[in-house]
């Protein structure tokens, strides 16, 4: 009798421990299903440090007549990390570095695209592994589709400013989304429009590049792409279109969107748009992997324009706020991570003028971008040959609010003479970058007048600027979803991409 209830005993724990080991499979079996993402959303603002982010934080708090901040949506995600940028061969990493550095998981040199330090071999890109894999792969940005950051996901090229052989890679990669600004040289005529040299900060034409033919655009449509670059196909665009270029209507200073701050809604296509369009031709069953630059933090931080920035910000988060629905709908198969690619203009919340003072709101009076501004410097500087001072003070008063005192935007004696200054120069020439030029400074490659009122806006709001170029600050990711865990902690930025292909093996 009590052998049978032995042999019982015994049977009884052996069905518990079998029953318990096999659940404890199907839980291995599906940590592992969930530990590949379907849906991999990757932002990077392109110039983005903390300061960038808690500078548009501090501005809606201040909005919100609170001395503290009102946190952006990418900042509260659950999963924080930081990652270093150097370069192989410089400190001070630059986008296209930076940008294989983040797709590959291999350091490069300073300006080579998707390919290693020496500039021999092609690295694969994590987008190229997507699509490998079988996902839809987007690639969308508010800059040139050429441009450095979004290149070195399907590009392969020694340098950077071979728009035309990167348009070419564009098309040969097979990606099924393209969206944003449009193509720096389709013709592939070697030349960098002069009037743009901020998107290029002073790395010259590759004078080496003879006229090509034939036109890349004409080559995407022959590899069955179709580039559309109106509102109203835009918003025909929809779920089974495939093989897509879709290029802002309206373009600014090289081939990129307006600056948010310059942008109408009706007629403007956002970043925000961009990537809820993005969603809609990407989402299938297979998943898709779609990266998403806002390129031009980066540039509003060259010419040290700090509304222009936290604009810009404000945008990226709406666009990850997309992103954030989707995850909603889809918890247990989407990663979203948002990481920059390095700090641009060594940008500080506080300045030495304004000592322990804060007043971020003052910002709001600004009322175009730097870029605008400039343009209109310059329409004034050719259209008049006696330029009266006071005409620049009423500009910088109309557009910056500079000097209105119901704005709290009185000028001092010396931000009066600094201002006074920057227009007499700006009157003479136009004025070109010259990193030798003891006006640098003072200036960096800015129209003087616009740069100087872009200091002092920032200075009362207690904003400071240490550079007119990158920084080696590191950066923040933030992440959530399937893996987000993998982003935390403080690793180097080619761990980020090293870690998204382990995700996808
Ligand atoms: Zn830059």
């Amino acid at each position: 009798m009590s052998k049978t209830i032995f042999n019982l005993r015994i049977w009884f724990v052996a069905i518990i421990l079998l029953i318990a080991s096999s659940a404890k499979v199907n839980a291995d079996n599906s940590s592992e299903n969930t530990k590949t993402p379907k849906y991999i959303f990757f932002f990077i603002g392109d110039g983005m440090g903390l300061s960038q982010a808690n500078t548009a934080e501090a501005y809606l708090g201040a909005l919100n007549k609170s001395n503290g901040i009102k946190r952006l949506n990418f900042t509260t995600l659950p999963n924080q990390g930081f990652y270093t940028t150097y370069a192989s061969d410089r400190f001070i990493t630059g986008s296209a570095a930076a940008g294989t550095a983040l797709s590959s998981g291999e350091k490069t040199s300073i300006s080579t695209i998707g390919m290693d330090a020496k500039r021999q071999k092609p690295l694969k890109s994590v987008a190229e592994v997507a699509k490998e894999k079988g996902y839809k792969v987007g690639i969308v940005t508010s800059v040139s589709i050429d441009h450095a950051t979004p290149a070195s996901f399907y590009a392969h090229q020694p340098t950077r400013n071979m728009y035309y052989d990167i348009s070419l890679d564009l098309s040969k990669s097979g990606f099924n989304y393209f969206a944003g600004g449009g193509f720096k040289h389709p013709e592939g005529d070697g030349k960098i429009d002069e009037n743009n040299t901020m998107a290029n900060f002073g790395m010259g034409a590759d004078q080496k590049l003879a006229k090509k033919k034939p036109n890349s655009l004409e080559v995407a449509k022959a590899r069955g792409y179709t580039i559309i670059n109106t509102l109203d196909d835009f918003k025909a665009l929809q779920k089974g279109d495939d093989k897509i270029i879709s290029i802002a209507p309206r373009l600014a200073g090289g081939k990129s969107l307006p600056y948010s701050i310059d942008q109408d809604e009706k007629t403007d296509i956002s970043l925000e748009d961009f990537t809820r369009k993005g969603i809609e031709l990407l989402d299938n069953k297979k998943g898709f992997f779609m990266m998403i630059e806002a390129g031009k933090i980066d540039w509003a931080c060259h010419a040290n324009d700090a509304a222009t920035v936290i604009k810009e910000v404000l945008q990226l988060d709406k666009a990850v706020s997309a992103a954030l629905e989707f995850y909603k709908k889809h918890p247990k198969e989407t990663l979203i991570l948002i990481g920059g690619d390095h700090e641009t203009g060594g940008m500080a919340l506080g300045f030495s003028g304004s000592h322990y003072q804060s007043a971020f709101s003052l910002l709001q009076n600004q009322n175009l971008s730097y870029e605008k501004f400039a343009q209109l410097v310059k329409e004034y500087r050719e259209s008049t040959k006696q330029p009266d001072v006071n005409y620049g003070l009423e500009l910088v008063k109309k557009h910056f609010g500079l000097g209105n005192e119901e704005k709290n935007l009185k000028l001092n004696e010396f931000e009066l003479q600094q201002l006074k200054d920057a227009f007499e120069k700006s009157m003479i020439y136009e004025y070109k970058m010259s990193k030798d030029d003891q006006f640098y400074l003072l200036y960096g490659s800015y129209d003087p007048f616009t740069v100087t009122a872009c200091h002092i806006l920032s200075q009362k709001a207690g904003i400071g600027w240490t550079s007119f170029s990158h920084t080696a600050s590191p950066i923040p990711i933030r992440s959530i979803g399937v893996g987000a865990e993998q982003f935390t902690g403080f690793f180097d930025n080619t761990d980020v991409s090293k870690r998204l292909k382990k995700l996808l093996e």
